[in-house]
């Protein structure tokens, strides 16, 4: 049996000076100090639910390509900083190369390691593909999607696909079917096409990283912006967030929340390989990625018409940076850990991201600053050593 004392936000509140009682690996009592009966260690910091993150290709060092090994190491870097639930998101590749790496990665999620699946494609727009494959990227193929839904056996959580893809609707019945959240993302389709996908299939959807890889909001060209914005709004659409300083102004953060809420938002890291480590030559799914000054860019962009930028290729933030950014946007803490524990966790049905009794023990203790003190994993606290040194160093087989 453990308590903790210390300002705690349970994910949608806040309770001044409260106590975290846990036993093994579930939380048992969660409440005011002066209504606990029992002895609890003073932390002086304040506990928040452990990081949910829905979009997330690997970190410190390593990818999610369907290496178990490569996988493992990625949701360590991560669980160190206080992401204790994530999905691996898998970028755009051949359906046999798809099937084979959800097929590697399932036996993670069994073990409890990863949530879940997120496939990112490959049913996208091929001129908004951002840092993707244009070759990987195919018109909707139910076919396809069900054969890697079935490698999986389940594990699948989410996918992104564009408005515009063909056989939208087959496609997000089948999702719907298998419990997986379809996720707007990667298009160039206008707010009237986005809104009527979103009429095609009731539930609940995602939007995959608003405003990332797809064409912005203008007063007379709305966009699947409006579209999404106004889906969040009335509820039914939870819209991720780059909130890591690179992808996303910090009012333009702000201003989402404002619009929409914490209840509509999940704040996601997109991060790739090169999270927490230092400048470099990495790889996205099979493309070249140069780290500068800790923004991922894709080397070569010329299969992309881009504009003369290369790609942003995915970010190299934890959840725990893109918290600070949020809050530093001037969003209330909050706010910024409901959009990153209770609100993500939701979205994908994970029985996580709150501190309140039978849920899971995991717990981020957070110093005025909010650096992370402690992470406790299922009840066992891991990793602080790797928390607050800053960057891993580079790894000798990068
Ligand atoms: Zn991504």
């Amino acid at each position: 049996m453990t308590a903790l004392r210390g300002r705690i936000i349970t994910g949608t509140e806040i309770i001044g000076d409260g106590v975290v009682e846990f036993e093994g690996d579930t939380i048992t009592w969660v409440g005011h100090t002066r209504d606990f009966a029992g002895q609890a260690t003073e932390t002086g910091a304040t506990l928040i639910p452990g990081f949910v993150d829905v979009h997330c290709h690997g970190g410190g060092g390593a990818g999610f390509t369907g290496d178990p090994t490569a996988a493992r190491t990625a949701v360590r870097y991560h669980r160190a900083r206080g992401t204790t639930t994530q999905l691996a998101s898998l970028v755009s590749a051949p359906g046999e190369v798809l099937e084979s790496q959800v097929q590697n990665l399932a036996p993670l999620v069994h073990a409890g390691d990863l949530a879940g699946i997120h496939l990112e494609g490959p049913f996208l727009s091929a001129a908004k593909c951002g840092a993707q494959d244009p070759a990987a990227i195919v018109p909707g193929d139910p076919a396809l999607l069900s054969r890697v839904l079935d490698a999986g056996e389940g594990v699948v959580r989410s996918q992104t696909l564009a408005p515009e893809t063909a056989n939208f609707r087959q496609l997000t019945h089948l999702l719907r079917s298998h419990d997986a959240v379809p996720c707007l993302g990667h298009t160039s389709a206008d707010a009237a096409t986005t809104r009527a996908a979103m009429l095609s299939s009731p539930g609940m959807w995602c939007a995959t990283h608003l405003f990332n890889a797809m064409p912005p909001l203008l007063h007379r060209e709305p966009g699947p912006v409006a579209a999404c914005l106004s889906a969040a709004a009335a509820g039914d659409m939870v819209v991720e967030l780059i909130a890591d300083g690179v992808h996303l102004a910090p009012d333009t953060v702000r201003m989402v929340f404002d619009l929409v809420g914490p209840s509509q938002i999940a704040l996601v890291t997109d991060a790739m390989a090169a999270a927490g480590m230092a400048d470099g030559d990495y790889m996205l799914g099979a493309l070249d990625v140069r780290v500068d000054g800790g923004v991922a860019r894709l080397r070569e962009a010329e299969h992309c018409g881009a504009d003369g930028k290369l790609p942003i290729a995915g970010g190299t933030a934890s959840m725990i940076d893109i918290l600070k950014h949020t809050v530093a946007a001037g969003v209330d803490l909050l706010s910024a850990v409901q959009a990153a524990t209770v609100t993500p966790a939701r979205l994908i049905g994970a029985y996580a991201g709150s501190i309140a009794a039978r849920y899971p023990a995991n717990i981020v203790a957070l110093d005025d600053h909010l650096e992370p003190r402690s992470v406790w994993f299922r009840g066992q606290e891991i990793g602080t050593r790797t928390i607050s040194g800053g960057p891993l160093p580079a790894p000798s087989h990068p």
